[in-house]
């Protein structure tokens, strides 16, 4: 069973992950980006700037992350907070960072007052003989520690995450003990996902009823602390009293296309029937092939509401660290293009959802429902009609209002038509594809 969630399709939309660089020095053994190293570009300068001045004009991420491999290895990353902070169109600017280089408080501090202002920071064991087995560096569990005691110094909004495997999950309560003397205003834990080694032959895949033993007992203490925390990749269900720390939500991120290539699918079997099947991943297929579809485990809350399956994932609001999550956005930029189109049929617009590559307007009346889509102009696609920057279409009608519903949807386009004067930009192409996407002399990925 593959759902429509496929791989990535729950985007935070507001939050941008930009790659700068595949290098590490670092050679963690779990490593999601391994096969990308040395393999794939960064996102150029010149590709920052259009996104960046594309946010100026339209204002569609709140925040910017900036990313690798490792990203403070990359000489031009100066270069690259610049272009975000002068831009002024983001209110944060975020590093994920394995923190090794930060330990240089110098450094650190640099960072700060080129405007980074929240760090991400991975760690994955709790003493320096696991961290270090699990980075194959030694010294780079110290290294790690003394970066987040330089941050907590600084007083910047430090978050770090922990990926969940055979090498650490009995330590997962340790891990928490080790960093909360920092202060951190969230802890992270995900669930490990092979992205090459589907028959887990390295043995990094936990049976789930032995990561939510571990993880609870984390989640517990960092609850007493009164810290946030997040979970990805484990299902929403195994979490008890702490449900409301699930998140498979992941921002969209401008990346060589190729990489997503491997990532693995999820699915749950009980997807039909949970209510919380829209925001929760399940399992992810080389774990179901590894230990079945816990079918005795998860534990499903029966639907309120139809199953229907979107086009798109739901709408996710913008991550907001120790605040929990922002409002979504409402697009006013976006909005203005059907102003005034609903009321003149009884309807109102109910919600704007801009992502990379479509803006959807959902209108309702009554019991009836119908989306909007403007998608980027192809003259060769079939569409509804054109615009300077669009193809429209129409989808998901829905209950007896259909003549109504036609009416509005023909409104809409003629409003499109005449308040669309070109340049608004919604790529196709999710991010770096053809010779920008790789190294000279890189060998076929995945090959
Ligand atoms: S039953 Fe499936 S969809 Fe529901 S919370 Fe559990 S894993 Fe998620």
């Amino acid at each position: 069973m593959l759902t429509y969630k496929g791989r990535f399709d729950l985007t935070r939309f507001e939050d941008l992950t930009v790659t700068v660089d595949f290098h590490c020095h670092s050679a963690c053994r779990f490593c999601i980006v391994q096969e990308g190293m040395n393999l794939f570009r960064g996102v150029s300068l010149e590709r920052l700037r259009q996104a960046v001045d594309d946010n100026v004009k339209h204002r569609r991420y709140r925040r910017i992350c900036f990313t690798g491999g490792e990203v403070t290895l990359e000489k031009k990353l100066f270069d690259y907070i610049a272009i975000a902070r002068e831009s002024g169109s983001f209110e944060h600017i975020r590093l994920q960072t394995n923190g090794r280089l930060l330990a240089d408080m110098a450094f650190a501090r640099r960072l700060v007052e080129a405007g980074v202002d929240e760090y991400f920071v991975s760690l994955h064991g709790h003493d320096a003989a696991t961290q270090d087995h699990i980075s194959q560096r030694p010294g780079s569990f110290d290294e790690a520690i003394r970066g987040i005691a330089n941050l907590a110094e600084l007083g910047v909004c430090l978050m770090t995450n922990t990926v969940i495997h055979s090498l650490n999950v009995d330590h997962l309560p340790k891990i928490v003990q080790t960093v909360l003397p920092f202060r951190p205003v969230r802890m992270e834990f995900w669930g490990y996902i092979p992205m090459e080694d589907y028959a887990d032959t390295l043995g990094f895949l936990v049976p789930m009823r032995q990561v939510v033993l571990r993880l609870r007992e984390a989640l517990s203490l960092l609850r007493a602390s009164g810290t946030e925390a997040r979970v990805k990749y484990v299902p929403k269900c195994l979490l008890g009293d702490f449900a409301d720390q699930h998140d498979d939500a992941q921002p969209d991120v401008v990346i060589a296309e190729r990489f997503f290539d491997p990532y693995p699918n999820f699915s749950c079997i009980y997807e039909g029937i949970c209510e919380h099947s829209d925001t929760c991943l399940g399992l992810s297929h080389p774990y179901i092939n590894k230990f079945g579809w816990e079918e005795s485990l998860l534990q499903p809350t029966p639907r309120t509401r139809p199953f229907v399956e979107p086009d798109d994932g739901p709408a996710m609001g913008s991550d907001r660290p120790g605040e929990g999550v922002a409002p979504a956005l409402d697009h006013p930029e976006w909005r203005i293009l059907v102003d005034g189109v609903a009321e003149r049929y009884g309807a109102k617009l109910s919600a704007v959802q801009l992502t990379r590559r479509s803006c959807v307007f959902t209108f309702v009346r009554g019991e009836s429902s119908v989306e909007f889509v403007l998608s980027a102009r192809d003259d060769k696609a079939p569409a509804l009609a054109r615009t300077p920057s669009f193809n429209l279409h129409y989808r998901a009608v829905r209950g007896p209002d259909r003549e109504v519903l036609s009416a509005l949807i023909r409104a809409a386009a003629e409003a499109v038509a005449l308040r669309d004067r070109g340049g608004r930009l919604l790529d196709r192409r999710k991010g770096l594809i053809g010779a920008e996407a790789f190294r000279r002399h890189a060998r076929e990925p995945f090959g």
